[in-house]
Protein backbone atom coordinates (compact mmCIF):
# COMPACT_ATOMS: atom_id res chain seq x y z
CA UNK A 1 0.00 0.00 0.00
CA UNK A 2 2.90 2.51 0.66
CA UNK A 3 4.10 1.80 -2.92
CA UNK A 4 1.82 4.53 -4.15
CA UNK A 5 3.02 7.35 -1.87
CA UNK A 6 5.43 9.73 -3.36
CA UNK A 7 8.02 11.17 -1.70
CA UNK A 8 7.87 14.82 -1.30
CA UNK A 9 10.65 17.91 -1.02
CA UNK A 10 11.82 18.50 3.05
CA UNK A 11 11.80 22.09 4.41
CA UNK A 12 14.11 24.20 2.11
CA UNK A 13 15.72 25.89 5.67
CA UNK A 14 16.55 22.21 6.57
CA UNK A 15 18.68 22.04 2.94
CA UNK A 16 20.03 25.02 3.34
CA UNK A 17 21.55 23.99 6.88
CA UNK A 18 22.91 21.08 5.33
CA UNK A 19 24.69 22.67 2.52
CA UNK A 20 26.22 25.64 4.67
CA UNK A 21 27.43 22.87 7.07
CA UNK A 22 29.49 21.09 3.58
CA UNK A 23 30.50 24.47 2.50
CA UNK A 24 34.57 25.17 3.33
CA UNK A 25 34.37 28.37 2.50
CA UNK A 26 36.05 30.07 5.72
CA UNK A 27 34.15 33.40 5.49
CA UNK A 28 30.76 31.46 4.93
CA UNK A 29 27.82 33.15 6.65
CA UNK A 30 24.45 31.41 7.49
CA UNK A 31 21.64 33.82 7.27
CA UNK A 32 19.05 30.87 6.72
CA UNK A 33 18.04 29.13 9.80
CA UNK A 34 14.95 30.78 11.80
CA UNK A 35 16.82 31.09 15.36
CA UNK A 36 18.49 34.05 17.71
CA UNK A 37 22.61 33.81 17.17
CA UNK A 38 24.41 35.83 19.94
CA UNK A 39 27.81 37.67 18.42
CA UNK A 40 29.74 34.34 18.51
CA UNK A 41 26.98 32.43 16.58
CA UNK A 42 25.56 30.61 19.29
CA UNK A 43 21.82 30.23 20.40
CA UNK A 44 22.42 29.69 24.25
CA UNK A 45 20.50 28.85 26.72
CA UNK A 46 18.96 32.08 29.03
CA UNK A 47 20.72 32.80 32.26
CA UNK A 48 16.92 33.05 33.30
CA UNK A 49 16.25 29.93 32.36
CA UNK A 50 19.10 28.19 33.54
CA UNK A 51 18.52 29.45 36.90
CA UNK A 52 14.76 28.32 36.61
CA UNK A 53 15.84 24.65 35.22
CA UNK A 54 17.72 24.38 37.99
CA UNK A 55 15.43 24.71 40.77
CA UNK A 56 12.47 23.16 38.97
CA UNK A 57 15.04 19.77 39.02
CA UNK A 58 15.13 20.67 42.84
CA UNK A 59 11.88 21.50 43.24
CA UNK A 60 9.34 19.08 41.22
CA UNK A 61 7.99 16.47 42.85
CA UNK A 62 5.45 14.93 40.35
CA UNK A 63 5.54 14.41 36.57
CA UNK A 64 1.70 13.27 36.44
CA UNK A 65 -0.34 14.95 33.65
CA UNK A 66 -0.56 18.66 33.94
CA UNK A 67 -4.11 18.54 31.96
CA UNK A 68 -5.53 19.50 28.31
CA UNK A 69 -4.78 23.44 29.68
CA UNK A 70 -1.68 23.13 31.08
CA UNK A 71 -0.65 24.29 34.29
CA UNK A 72 -2.95 26.74 35.32
CA UNK A 73 0.10 29.21 36.55
CA UNK A 74 1.07 28.89 33.19
CA UNK A 75 -2.04 31.29 31.99
CA UNK A 76 -1.91 33.20 34.85
CA UNK A 77 1.51 34.64 33.68
CA UNK A 78 1.37 34.28 29.98
CA UNK A 79 -2.25 36.09 30.12
CA UNK A 80 -0.80 39.44 31.62
CA UNK A 81 2.18 39.09 29.50
CA UNK A 82 0.32 39.50 26.29
CA UNK A 83 -2.75 41.44 26.80
CA UNK A 84 -0.97 43.68 29.61
CA UNK A 85 -1.42 44.05 33.48
CA UNK A 86 -4.26 46.01 33.78
CA UNK A 87 -5.69 44.41 30.83
CA UNK A 88 -10.12 45.29 31.06
CA UNK A 89 -10.36 41.71 29.19
CA UNK A 90 -8.61 39.90 32.21
CA UNK A 91 -10.56 42.02 34.73
CA UNK A 92 -14.06 40.60 32.96
CA UNK A 93 -12.75 37.89 32.51
CA UNK A 94 -13.24 37.09 28.89
CA UNK A 95 -9.65 35.61 28.47
CA UNK A 96 -8.75 31.74 28.67
CA UNK A 97 -5.35 30.29 28.38
CA UNK A 98 -4.30 27.02 26.61
CA UNK A 99 -1.00 26.05 27.18
CA UNK A 100 -0.01 24.87 23.51
CA UNK A 101 3.06 22.96 22.09
CA UNK A 102 5.01 25.96 20.79
CA UNK A 103 3.23 29.14 19.02
CA UNK A 104 2.45 25.98 16.00
CA UNK A 105 0.44 23.73 18.72
CA UNK A 106 -1.08 26.58 19.35
CA UNK A 107 -2.07 28.00 15.83
CA UNK A 108 -2.94 24.42 15.10
CA UNK A 109 -5.27 24.22 18.02
CA UNK A 110 -7.24 27.47 16.74
CA UNK A 111 -6.99 26.45 13.41
CA UNK A 112 -8.83 22.67 14.39
CA UNK A 113 -11.22 24.85 17.13
CA UNK A 114 -11.95 27.13 13.63
CA UNK A 115 -12.50 24.10 12.00
CA UNK A 116 -14.27 22.34 14.57
CA UNK A 117 -16.63 25.44 15.85
CA UNK A 118 -16.89 28.00 13.05
CA UNK A 119 -17.82 26.12 10.20
CA UNK A 120 -17.86 27.57 6.93
CA UNK A 121 -15.39 30.66 7.87
CA UNK A 122 -12.19 30.97 6.37
CA UNK A 123 -8.89 32.11 6.57
CA UNK A 124 -7.01 34.75 5.13
CA UNK A 125 -3.48 35.13 5.52
CA UNK A 126 -0.75 37.85 4.13
CA UNK A 127 1.21 37.26 1.16
CA UNK A 128 3.77 36.38 2.21
CA UNK A 129 3.37 34.80 5.30
CA UNK A 130 5.65 32.22 7.36
CA UNK A 131 4.70 29.01 4.92
CA UNK A 132 3.55 26.48 8.18
CA UNK A 133 0.39 28.96 8.27
CA UNK A 134 -0.59 26.98 4.97
CA UNK A 135 -0.22 23.76 5.69
CA UNK A 136 -1.47 24.06 9.70
CA UNK A 137 -4.65 25.66 7.85
CA UNK A 138 -4.66 23.36 4.96
CA UNK A 139 -4.01 20.36 7.36
CA UNK A 140 -7.41 21.11 9.70
CA UNK A 141 -9.43 21.76 6.54
CA UNK A 142 -9.78 25.57 6.87
CA UNK A 143 -10.02 27.09 3.51
CA UNK A 144 -7.26 29.92 2.87
CA UNK A 145 -7.65 33.46 0.97
CA UNK A 146 -4.80 35.65 0.83
CA UNK A 147 -4.42 39.61 1.07
CA UNK A 148 -1.40 41.52 -0.10
CA UNK A 149 1.13 42.52 2.49
CA UNK A 150 5.02 43.59 0.43
CA UNK A 151 4.57 45.52 -2.84
CA UNK A 152 6.91 45.22 -6.03
CA UNK A 153 9.29 47.71 -4.86
CA UNK A 154 9.35 45.52 -1.54
CA UNK A 155 7.62 47.78 0.39
CA UNK A 156 4.79 47.18 2.73
CA UNK A 157 1.73 47.40 1.01
CA UNK A 158 -0.45 48.64 3.81
CA UNK A 159 -2.88 49.79 1.50
CA UNK A 160 -3.52 47.12 -0.95
CA UNK A 161 -3.69 44.81 2.31
CA UNK A 162 -6.78 47.30 4.15
CA UNK A 163 -8.26 47.49 0.77
CA UNK A 164 -8.16 43.68 0.80
CA UNK A 165 -9.77 43.32 4.55
CA UNK A 166 -12.45 45.33 3.48
CA UNK A 167 -13.87 42.83 0.91
CA UNK A 168 -13.57 39.87 3.26
CA UNK A 169 -17.30 38.42 3.88
CA UNK A 170 -18.62 39.04 7.49
CA UNK A 171 -17.59 36.27 9.99
CA UNK A 172 -14.25 35.27 8.24
CA UNK A 173 -10.87 35.41 10.11
CA UNK A 174 -8.39 37.69 9.46
CA UNK A 175 -4.37 35.89 10.63
CA UNK A 176 -2.26 39.81 11.53
CA UNK A 177 1.23 38.92 12.84
CA UNK A 178 1.66 41.25 16.15
CA UNK A 179 5.05 41.95 15.19
CA UNK A 180 8.14 41.39 13.81
CA UNK A 181 6.27 39.79 11.08
CA UNK A 182 7.61 36.74 9.36
CA UNK A 183 9.20 36.88 6.80
CA UNK A 184 9.68 40.55 5.78
CA UNK A 185 10.16 42.18 8.65
CA UNK A 186 7.64 45.01 8.08
CA UNK A 187 5.60 46.32 10.43
CA UNK A 188 2.19 48.04 10.88
CA UNK A 189 2.54 51.44 12.42
CA UNK A 190 0.37 52.16 15.97
CA UNK A 191 -2.14 54.06 13.04
CA UNK A 192 -1.83 51.16 10.59
CA UNK A 193 -3.15 49.22 13.27
CA UNK A 194 -5.65 51.36 13.99
CA UNK A 195 -7.64 51.48 10.75
CA UNK A 196 -7.15 47.72 10.59
CA UNK A 197 -8.80 47.61 13.71
CA UNK A 198 -11.48 49.62 12.55
CA UNK A 199 -11.89 47.28 8.71
CA UNK A 200 -11.94 44.24 12.12
CA UNK A 201 -15.23 46.02 13.20
CA UNK A 202 -16.74 47.18 10.19
CA UNK A 203 -16.34 43.98 8.42
CA UNK A 204 -17.55 41.95 11.76
CA UNK A 205 -13.94 40.05 10.99
CA UNK A 206 -12.78 37.82 13.29
CA UNK A 207 -9.03 38.51 14.56
CA UNK A 208 -6.46 35.41 14.30
CA UNK A 209 -2.79 37.61 16.12
CA UNK A 210 0.17 35.41 15.83
CA UNK A 211 2.31 36.56 18.22
CA UNK A 212 5.57 34.43 18.21
CA UNK A 213 7.94 37.08 18.74
CA UNK A 214 6.77 39.54 21.54
CA UNK A 215 9.92 41.50 23.02
CA UNK A 216 11.70 41.15 19.77
CA UNK A 217 10.81 44.33 17.64
CA UNK A 218 10.42 47.77 20.28
CA UNK A 219 9.97 46.19 23.72
CA UNK A 220 7.24 43.43 25.50
CA UNK A 221 5.09 46.31 26.20
CA UNK A 222 5.16 47.84 22.42
CA UNK A 223 4.91 44.81 20.80
CA UNK A 224 1.86 43.82 22.17
CA UNK A 225 0.09 47.21 20.73
CA UNK A 226 -1.73 45.71 17.85
CA UNK A 227 -2.81 42.80 19.80
CA UNK A 228 -3.98 44.64 22.90
CA UNK A 229 -5.79 47.14 20.88
CA UNK A 230 -7.71 44.65 19.22
CA UNK A 231 -8.31 42.56 22.52
CA UNK A 232 -9.67 45.66 24.17
CA UNK A 233 -11.92 46.66 21.09
CA UNK A 234 -13.90 43.74 19.85
CA UNK A 235 -15.76 41.08 21.61
CA UNK A 236 -14.13 37.99 20.23
CA UNK A 237 -10.76 37.30 19.21
CA UNK A 238 -7.81 34.41 19.13
CA UNK A 239 -4.22 34.50 19.76
CA UNK A 240 -1.71 32.61 19.45
CA UNK A 241 1.74 33.13 21.60
CA UNK A 242 4.88 31.39 21.56
CA UNK A 243 7.47 31.52 24.29
CA UNK A 244 9.98 29.78 21.76
CA UNK A 245 12.05 32.97 20.67
CA UNK A 246 11.74 35.58 24.21
CA UNK A 247 12.63 32.85 26.12
CA UNK A 248 14.93 30.90 24.36
CA UNK A 249 13.35 27.39 24.70
CA UNK A 250 12.71 26.35 20.99
CA UNK A 251 12.81 22.74 21.79
CA UNK A 252 10.70 23.03 25.10
CA UNK A 253 7.83 23.57 22.87
CA UNK A 254 5.88 26.19 24.68
CA UNK A 255 2.99 28.17 23.28
CA UNK A 256 -0.66 29.55 24.40
CA UNK A 257 -3.79 29.46 22.97
CA UNK A 258 -5.68 32.63 23.97
CA UNK A 259 -9.64 32.59 23.22
CA UNK A 260 -10.79 35.93 24.08
CA UNK A 261 -15.00 35.29 24.29
CA UNK A 262 -17.84 38.29 24.34
CA UNK A 263 -18.21 37.71 28.21
CA UNK A 264 -17.01 35.13 30.96
CA UNK A 265 -19.65 32.47 30.50
CA UNK A 266 -19.10 31.95 26.60
CA UNK A 267 -15.28 32.21 27.99
CA UNK A 268 -16.07 28.74 29.72
CA UNK A 269 -17.56 27.74 26.67
CA UNK A 270 -14.86 28.02 23.90
CA UNK A 271 -12.60 27.54 26.73
CA UNK A 272 -14.12 23.43 27.14
CA UNK A 273 -13.53 22.76 23.23
CA UNK A 274 -10.19 23.99 23.62
CA UNK A 275 -9.56 21.36 25.63
CA UNK A 276 -11.41 18.73 23.57
CA UNK A 277 -9.18 19.74 20.28
CA UNK A 278 -5.51 19.20 22.80
CA UNK A 279 -6.97 16.25 23.97
CA UNK A 280 -7.80 14.42 20.57
CA UNK A 281 -4.43 15.94 19.41
CA UNK A 282 -1.85 15.22 21.68
CA UNK A 283 -3.83 14.78 24.98
CA UNK A 284 -1.57 17.32 27.22
CA UNK A 285 1.15 19.53 26.55
CA UNK A 286 4.58 18.79 27.26
CA UNK A 287 4.79 20.62 30.87
CA UNK A 288 9.16 21.85 30.96
CA UNK A 289 8.86 24.15 28.92
CA UNK A 290 5.88 26.08 30.74
CA UNK A 291 7.31 25.67 34.31
CA UNK A 292 10.23 27.52 33.12
CA UNK A 293 8.51 30.40 32.13
CA UNK A 294 5.83 30.16 35.43
CA UNK A 295 9.22 30.30 37.94
CA UNK A 296 10.83 33.04 35.24
CA UNK A 297 7.46 35.38 35.30
CA UNK A 298 6.89 34.84 39.06
CA UNK A 299 9.85 35.56 40.29
CA UNK A 300 10.86 39.32 40.20
CA UNK A 301 14.72 38.91 40.30
CA UNK A 302 14.56 36.31 37.64
CA UNK A 303 11.88 38.28 35.50
CA UNK A 304 14.62 40.99 35.74
CA UNK A 305 17.61 39.04 34.44
CA UNK A 306 15.19 37.65 31.58
CA UNK A 307 13.68 40.99 30.74
CA UNK A 308 17.42 42.23 30.95
CA UNK A 309 18.62 39.61 28.49
CA UNK A 310 15.76 40.11 26.51
CA UNK A 311 16.67 43.53 25.81
CA UNK A 312 20.01 42.45 24.96
CA UNK A 313 19.37 40.08 22.17
CA UNK A 314 16.32 43.08 20.93
CA UNK A 315 19.19 45.40 21.38
CA UNK A 316 21.68 43.57 18.95
CA UNK A 317 19.19 42.87 15.77
CA UNK A 318 18.31 46.46 15.76
CA UNK A 319 21.39 47.89 15.92
CA UNK A 320 22.81 44.85 13.25
CA UNK A 321 20.11 46.35 11.22
CA UNK A 322 21.64 49.68 11.49
CA UNK A 323 25.12 48.30 11.02
CA UNK A 324 24.46 46.65 8.24
CA UNK A 325 22.95 49.80 6.04
CA UNK A 326 26.04 51.89 7.61
CA UNK A 327 27.82 48.81 5.93
CA UNK A 328 26.25 49.51 2.48
CA UNK A 329 27.25 53.39 2.39
CA UNK A 330 30.64 52.64 0.56
CA UNK A 331 29.07 50.86 -2.17
CA UNK A 332 26.00 54.09 -2.54
CA UNK A 333 23.50 51.42 -1.39
CA UNK A 334 22.61 52.74 2.04
CA UNK A 335 19.42 54.39 0.98
CA UNK A 336 18.37 52.02 -1.12
CA UNK A 337 18.69 49.32 1.60
CA UNK A 338 17.63 51.74 4.68
CA UNK A 339 14.49 49.68 5.04
CA UNK A 340 16.09 47.18 6.71
CA UNK A 341 16.99 49.22 9.65
CA UNK A 342 13.23 50.34 10.04
CA UNK A 343 12.02 46.33 10.00
CA UNK A 344 11.74 44.40 13.26
CA UNK A 345 12.07 41.16 14.34
CA UNK A 346 14.89 38.58 13.07
CA UNK A 347 13.92 38.30 9.73
CA UNK A 348 14.01 41.21 6.65
CA UNK A 349 12.92 40.56 3.37
CA UNK A 350 16.08 42.21 1.49
CA UNK A 351 14.50 42.67 -1.95
CA UNK A 352 17.10 40.66 -3.14
CA UNK A 353 15.74 37.94 -6.06
CA UNK A 354 16.09 34.31 -6.46
CA UNK A 355 19.12 34.76 -8.72
CA UNK A 356 20.71 37.15 -6.32
CA UNK A 357 20.47 34.88 -3.63
CA UNK A 358 21.87 31.91 -5.29
CA UNK A 359 25.08 34.30 -6.53
CA UNK A 360 25.53 34.97 -2.89
CA UNK A 361 25.58 31.15 -1.99
CA UNK A 362 27.88 29.92 -5.06
CA UNK A 363 30.19 32.78 -4.94
CA UNK A 364 30.67 34.37 -1.59
CA UNK A 365 29.18 30.89 1.01
CA UNK A 366 26.38 33.53 2.10
CA UNK A 367 23.39 31.28 2.74
CA UNK A 368 20.07 32.75 2.77
CA UNK A 369 16.01 31.49 1.88
CA UNK A 370 15.79 32.15 -1.75
CA UNK A 371 12.44 34.29 -1.39
CA UNK A 372 15.49 36.72 0.14
CA UNK A 373 14.64 36.40 4.00
CA UNK A 374 17.69 37.16 5.42
CA UNK A 375 18.01 36.22 9.47
CA UNK A 376 19.70 39.46 11.01
CA UNK A 377 20.81 37.40 13.52
CA UNK A 378 23.20 35.99 11.86
CA UNK A 379 25.47 38.55 10.90
CA UNK A 380 28.07 39.48 13.18
CA UNK A 381 30.50 42.84 13.80
CA UNK A 382 33.33 40.61 11.80
CA UNK A 383 30.81 39.42 8.69
CA UNK A 384 29.15 42.58 8.15
CA UNK A 385 31.25 44.50 5.75
CA UNK A 386 32.16 41.20 3.70
CA UNK A 387 27.96 40.32 3.47
CA UNK A 388 28.01 44.11 2.17
CA UNK A 389 30.62 43.91 -0.28
CA UNK A 390 29.11 40.67 -1.57
CA UNK A 391 25.33 42.24 -1.93
CA UNK A 392 27.03 45.68 -3.75
CA UNK A 393 28.32 42.63 -6.02
CA UNK A 394 25.18 40.87 -6.42
CA UNK A 395 22.92 44.04 -7.14
CA UNK A 396 25.38 46.03 -9.51
N1 LIG B 1 4.41 31.99 13.96
C1 LIG B 1 5.42 32.56 13.31
C2 LIG B 1 5.16 33.77 12.48
C3 LIG B 1 6.71 32.06 13.44
O1 LIG B 1 7.72 32.64 12.78
C4 LIG B 1 6.93 30.93 14.25
C5 LIG B 1 8.30 30.35 14.44
N2 LIG B 1 9.09 30.24 13.35
C6 LIG B 1 5.84 30.35 14.89
C7 LIG B 1 4.60 30.92 14.74
C8 LIG B 1 5.94 29.11 15.72
O2 LIG B 1 6.78 29.15 16.76
P1 LIG B 1 7.08 27.91 17.67
O3 LIG B 1 8.50 27.57 17.44
O4 LIG B 1 6.81 28.37 19.05
O5 LIG B 1 6.19 26.78 17.28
Amino acid sequence: MFEQIARVPGDAILGLIEAFNKDTNPQKVDLGVGVYRDANGNTPVMRAVKQAESRLVDNEVTKTYIGSHGDPRFGKVVLPMVLGASSPVLAANRASATQAPGGTGALRLAADFIASNLKGRDIWLSTPTWPNHLGIFDAAGVTRHDYPYVDEHNRLDFAGMLATLKTIPEGDVVLLHACCHNPTGFDLSREQWDQVLEVVQSRKLLPLIDFAYQGFGDGLEEDAYGVRLLAENVDEAIITSSCSKNFGIYCERTGCLILIAKDEENMLDVRSQAAITARENYSNPPAHGGAVVIDILQDDTLRAEWMSELTEMRERINGLRRDFVEALKPYGLDEQFAFIAEQRGMFSYTGLTPEQVDRLRDEFGIYMVRSGRANVAGFSTENLSYVAKAIAAVVK
